[in-house]
């Protein structure tokens, strides 16, 4: 037997009895669910309530039309959000990604934190999320999703950390000049450019993320970073094998150098079945949504509605679960440890959840499930939290190191 063979049959025998050592299924109360609950900083690294905030929409009311809104992030007990300052490819054309980066970063400042600042506190380092747990607010913290948004320019990175910004997302589903994106089918790796930005982005302090991106440029940034890199909202490619999700190679890879894979609920990154109902009914709607992006080529705002309603008219049938989370999760501890593994929901950037955390209100479901799974309290405040203020701590040491070392 060659060591993959061997490597294979001990993952196969893993799969097949469930319950890892030490770990044994069992009922929880809801006292302790609450009780665990309220122990943890929960963190959520991805969530796109953003790009219905800079149109307008009210974060303070409630609201059944979105996943996100402050009264259910306070049920929820979220006590670091992640808001996504997304940037879609189609800013590209005309250079307007800058623009509507500023405008995205002004939604989470002005629109979020400077309208409730009773409920939200900006933060910028893992330090200002304790304080904000002490406080009993929610940080608010910011992340770029998508590369283009520096428009090639490294001094635009620079200013968008003085923002605020603490992680940027490689690429978003489009390459771009200097990173390949998993949304193409070139694979591209990083150019020198590329691995210029890493390395300012390392001086600065800013999260490297690595959800979204090529397979290639993964390991490349991964090589290129001095501090951890991380995966703000992606799932394992083992269960669900869509591009979007990482492979066990990049998980433990990543994981050795101190990183975390935050684990994404849409419905198809977390179980086959609805990855492939999603595909075929992207086929049969192909000609549609092309006719569609035509028709409001000029009006991006309509042109989400109708792919929405597009959507809405035909269901996919099939959901994942609460239990397919679970999955994932063990996956990750069962080839990288506990220490590897963390959420990043995508509230608001997907349109399938699994039953029973259709909502930031819901994240207590998820708690229970887990403890039924047999983790402990301990290990539920890892995954929530302390995993990824690991990672953010790591990566604000790097930049202190550089900055040192430079005078
Ligand atoms: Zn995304």
């Amino acid at each position: 037997m060659t060591l993959q063979r061997i490597a294979a049959a001990a993952l196969l025998v893993s799969s097949l009895f469930a319950e890892a050592p030490g770990r044994k299924k069992r009922t929880v109360t809801d006292e302790e669910v609450r009780q665990v609950h309220e122990s943890a900083i929960l963190i959520d690294t991805h969530n796109d309530i953003t790009s219905a905030t800079v149109d307008g929409f009210d974060i303070g009311k409630p609201s059944k039309d979105h996943h996100t809104d402050l009264p259910r992030l306070k049920k929820g007990r979220v006590t670091g959000q992640f808001f996504a300052v997304y940037v879609a490819a189609s800013y590209v054309e005309g250079n307007r990604s800058a623009h509507r980066t500023l405008a995205m970063i002004d939604t989470v400042r002005h629109d979020i934190i400077e309208r409730y600042p009773n409920e939200f506190l900006f933060a910028v380092t893992a330090d200002d999320i304790l304080r904000a747990k002490e406080q009993g607010k929610i940080a608010a913290l910011m992340g770029i999703e998508g590369g283009h948004a520096i428009e090639d320019d490294i001094r635009l990175l620079r200013r968008y950390y003085d923002l605020g910004v603490r992680y940027m997302t490689l690429t978003h589903s489009n390459d771009n000049t200097w990173a390949g994106s998993s949304g193409s089918k070139l694979n591209k790796g990083l150019t020198q450019l590329g691995r210029e930005i890493i390395a300012e982005m390392n001086r600065l302090g800013m999260m490297i993320d690595i959800s979204h991106v090529s397979d290639q440029t993964f390991w490349d940034a991964l090589n290129a970073s001095r501090a951890p890199v991380f995966a703000s909202h992606s799932s394992c490619r083992a269960i669900s094998p869509v591009p979007r999700n990482m492979t066990d190679e990049m998980i433990v890879a990543m994981a050795k150098r101190g990183g975390v894979i935050q684990i994404n609920f849409d419905c198809g990154y977390l179980n086959p079945d609805v990855a492939r109902a999603q595909e075929e009914r992207a086929k049969k709607l192909r000609p549609k949504l092309e006719a569609l992006r035509k028709k409001y080529a000029k009006d991006l705002e309509r042109l989400r509605e109708a792919t929405r309603a597009l959507r809405l008219e035909t269901p996919l049938g099939v959901r994942a679960t609460l239990a397919d989370v679970v999955k994932h999760i063990n996956h990750v501890v069962e080839i990288a440890g506990i220490e590897a593994v963390g959420l990043g929901s995508d509230f608001d950037g997907v349109e399938c959840l699994p039953e029973g955390l259709d909502s930031v209100d819901l994240w207590p479901n998820l708690t229970r499930a887990l403890l039924e799974e047999g983790y402990t309290a301990a290990d539920i405040r890892k995954i929530y939290g302390e995993n990824i203020l690991r990672v953010m701590r790591a990566v604000e040491r790097t930049a202190r190191e550089m900055q040192a070392s430079a005078r």
